[in-house]
């Protein structure tokens, strides 16, 4: 079944029957689909050029257009980021500019954003929840009371209304809500970093580049005083090619010293479970799951632990995935390529000894 994109015009709502302080605004009157745009450095975010391979998708059922939108003060970077974007997929893309949008700010970046959108009127916002996305996107939701749904896995269109259904696991991980949003509109939602792939980048797409100049804007209710830039002495678990992963299994000092030094061996990066970031082993941002993040490693090493789906949803896009575990019926066993049934106090040292005689 597809799509008969003049239903949209006709979708109306009784607004008499929806929340009576809310503006009134007629499903039929939007269209199109945005994907906001982060630029970090000057460049533009992976995770927002993720973004264009669901909007593509729903952009194909729902017969429209996928626009770009990106916000900032250089204009240099807005103009080498929005070409990124059209490379990547977009169809066209908007550019909002003042020279204070220089220093993000949520608040501002949320209202700027909102009052477009008010009168553009785009049907659906699809933003990469990283930690701005995750700042600014609920706040330019509740300023369009809108709704948004976060952390989707997937999203796909009821064909028969036009609505886009933002597919995600609920609490638990063991199954997947199907959310829509019938009556309101824009509808909003959010997928984690690697979730979903980048659309292949290809230079000979054009596409329009609307520029938007502001001359004044809100004035930002937060300031910033300074910028610590934390060095980073090794890679992020989400960019990490191989990675060693511990859980609660690990979780002593003794064990997690062979696990760190057979990351050293191998070269790869520790990551672990939620048990271990409980338990102070590894900070949350190597957290590896469903509240955690999305890695893409070709090794992935994980040891002791069990498998819960909430730590497998994070390793889906694993490429080798290698369980050490004491308990033979340890659920991780499921979800991985090779297993090792054993005590880590005594495969730890022998896989460390073998990598050794490699060098
Ligand atoms: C809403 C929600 C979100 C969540 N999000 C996440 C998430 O993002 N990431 C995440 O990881 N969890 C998440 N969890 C928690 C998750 O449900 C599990 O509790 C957690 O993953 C278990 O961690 P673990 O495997 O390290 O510990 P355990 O489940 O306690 O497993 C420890 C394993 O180690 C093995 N073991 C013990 N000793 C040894 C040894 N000496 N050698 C070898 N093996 C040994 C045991 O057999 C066992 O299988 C979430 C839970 C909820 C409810």
């Amino acid at each position: 079944m597809s799509f008969d994109p003049s239903a949209r015009k006709k979708k109306k709502v009784d607004c008499g029957k929806l929340c009576p302080e809310w503006e009134c605004r007629q499903p039929g009157e939007f269209e199109g689909i945005w994907v906001i745009g982060e630029i970090e450095d000057g460049q533009i975010h992976e995770a927002s050029l993720q973004m264009l391979t669901p909007a593509r998708n729903i952009a194909e059922k729902l017969q429209t257009w996928i626009e770009g939108v990106l916000i900032g003060g250089d204009k240099e970077a807005l103009e080498k980021a929005a070409k990124e974007v059209i490379y990547h997929g977009a169809d066209k893309v908007r550019i909002i500019y003042h020279p204070d949008l220089k220093v993000y700010s949520a608040d501002q970046y949320a209202l700027v954003l909102s009052e477009e959108a008010k009168r553009v009127k785009p049907e659906v916002i699809f933003v990469a929840a990283t930690l701005r996305g995750r700042e600014f996107g609920p706040y330019i939701a509740n300023t369009l009371r809108a709704g948004i749904t976060a952390d989707c896995t997937n999203f796909d269109v009821d064909m028969k209304t036009g609505d886009v259904v933002m597919i995600r696991p609920p609490f638990g991980a063991i199954m997947l809500a199907h959310i829509k949003t019938p009556t309101r509109r824009p509808q909003m939602g959010t997928a984690r970093p690697n979730v979903f792939p980048i659309p292949e980048r290809d230079e000979s797409r054009t596409g329009e580049i609307t520029w938007i100049e502001l001359e004044s804007i809100p004035q930002r209710r937060a300031f910033l005083e300074e910028v610590t830039i934390i060095p980073q002495t090794e890679l992020p678990i989400e960019k990490a090619d191989y990675l060693v992963s511990g859980g609660r299994g690990v979780a002593t000092k003794e064990l997690w010293s062979l696990l760190e030094e057979l990351a050293k061996e191998m070269g790869a990066v520790v990551a672990g479970s939620r048990k271990a970031v409980d338990m102070g082993f590894i900070p949350h941002e190597k957290q590896v799951g469903q509240t955690g993040k999305t890695v893409k490693p070709k090794l992935y090493i994980a040891v002791g632990i069990s498998g819960a789906a909430q730590h497998t949803f994070g390793i889906r896009e694993a490429g080798i995935v290698v369980a050490i575990n004491k308990d033979p019926e340890a659920p991780i066993f499921k979800a991985s390529d090779y297993g090792i049934v054993g005590d880590a106090k005594e495969v730890l040292p022998l896989l460390i000894e073998e990598i050794k005689k490699l060098k």
